[in-house]
Formats: structure tokens, sequence, C-alpha cells
């Protein structure tokens, strides 16, 4: 899955539209402190649905939008658009009709986040889903930010599994057997249910 462009609008500190380019290869972001590099990847992992506020340096997830400077009113929502290279038609089934994929997230104050892909409305779900199965979304190590690579080196083996089931591709699966799970749990609790209303009723 290769990434192509990357647009904002009010994400962070990024208040006036800003369309990026990603090309073939390694990227980098490089500038002076506070420019908003870790702002750029924070981007990239909100519109593939991240969704603790702690991991875009907030309290809440509204702390994404702009939040207004001396010389600019705060802004009422944040969109990041994201477009990936769909070529070798490797998207999801329902998504898969086009070379170029869009997917979108919106932030709106009090209303929350709401996403697209393409033209269609989908869940935050849907969105992970889609980049857990390509191997890659807000968690990817893909994502380099700083000291990371400190933390991989002196991380505990579990963590450094993790990266390696994430490059194997079965983050998807984990997902869905946590999915599972929950569902199973569900069901066994309302047979536990059935179990009580047949034993009052005999
Ligand atoms: P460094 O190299 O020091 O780590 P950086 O280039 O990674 O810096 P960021 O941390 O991405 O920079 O950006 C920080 C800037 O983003 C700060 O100026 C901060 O005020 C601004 N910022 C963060 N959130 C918002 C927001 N919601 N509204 C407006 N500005 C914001």
């Amino acid at each position: 899955m290769r990434f192509s462009r990357l647009r904002l609008n009010g994400f962070k500190s990024f208040v006036d539209p800003t369309d990026l380019i990603i090309q073939d290869g390694l990227t980098g972001v490089v500038g002076p402190n506070g420019c908003g590099k870790s702002n750029l990847l924070e981007a990239l992992r909100w519109v593939m649905g991240e969704n603790r506020p702690t991991a875009m340096r907030g309290g809440g997830m509204e702390d994404v939008i702009f939040a207004g400077a001396s010389t600019r009113p705060a802004r009422n929502f944040a969109e990041v658009s994201l477009v990936i290279d769909n070529a070798e038609r490797l998207a999801p089934a329902a998504f898969n009709d086009t070379d170029n994929l869009e997917i979108v997230r919106r932030i709106t104050r009090d209303v929350g986040s709401a996403y697209k892909v393409g033209v269609k409305d989908v869940r935050a779900r849907d969105v992970q889903m889609l980049f857990a199965d390509a191997s890659t979304g807000a968690h990817s190590p893909a994502l380099v930010r700083q000291g990371q690579i400190a933390e991989l080196i002196n991380s505990k083996p579990k963590a450094r599994r993790r990266i390696l089931e994430e490059a194997a591709g079965i983050s998807g699966l984990y997902q869905r057997r946590h999915e599972a799970e929950l569902k199973l749990k569900g069901s066994e609790q309302n047979l536990a249910r059935v179990d009580d209303v047949i034993e009052q009723l005999a």
C-alpha cells in the first residue's frame, strides 16, 4: 500500500489547507523545532483511525482542531485526507474500484469524527481494518516518531514481537480474533440467560 498524498485542513498547526505529495521510497520530515513535523505524523495516524487522544499528545480528541493563535481564531473542524495508490487493487472489495483511494476523517467540535472512503460514509472500524489488512495503520512501525529507535532498542521482547507480527501482516487477524472473542462471550452470556429462563419455567 503506497500513500501518495496527504491533505490537512485545520489540523493542529496546519490551519490553512495544506497539500503534500508523497513520493516513492522513504519519506523523512525535516524542519526547525515546533514547525509541525510531529503533527504531520499524527495526522497520518489520525486519518488511519487513531482514537487515543494521548497518541495525539492531547487531552481530548478535539484538541487536534486548530486552537487559534493571536492573529487567527480557532477553527470548528479539522480534516485530514490520505490518498492511497490502489493501482494494484489491494484494497478491500468494497472500495476496490479505483486507482486512487481517498480516506477522509473529519472532526467537528461537539459532533465528533466522521470517516469517508471515496464517496462512501464508513465507520472508524472500516478504516482501521482497511489499513490493518494492508499491514499498516495508526500503530504501524513504518511511521517512525522521534525517539522511537532508542525505544525499540530498549524494548522488551513482547513489544519487538508486535513489530514483527505487523511486518508479517497478521495484525488484522488479531483484531478479528478479538472481535470474535467478544461475540463468543456475548453468546455465552445469552445462553446462560436462556438456561436461567428454562430453569424458572421447569
Ligand atoms: P520538535 O522538533 O520540537 O519536536 P515539531 O516540528 O515536531 O517540533 P510539532 O510538535 O509537530 O513540531 O508542532 C508543535 C506546534 O504545533 C506548536 O507550535 C503547537 O503550538 C502547535 N499545535 C499543536 N496543536 C495545536 C492546535 N490544536 N492548534 C494550534 N496549534 C497547535
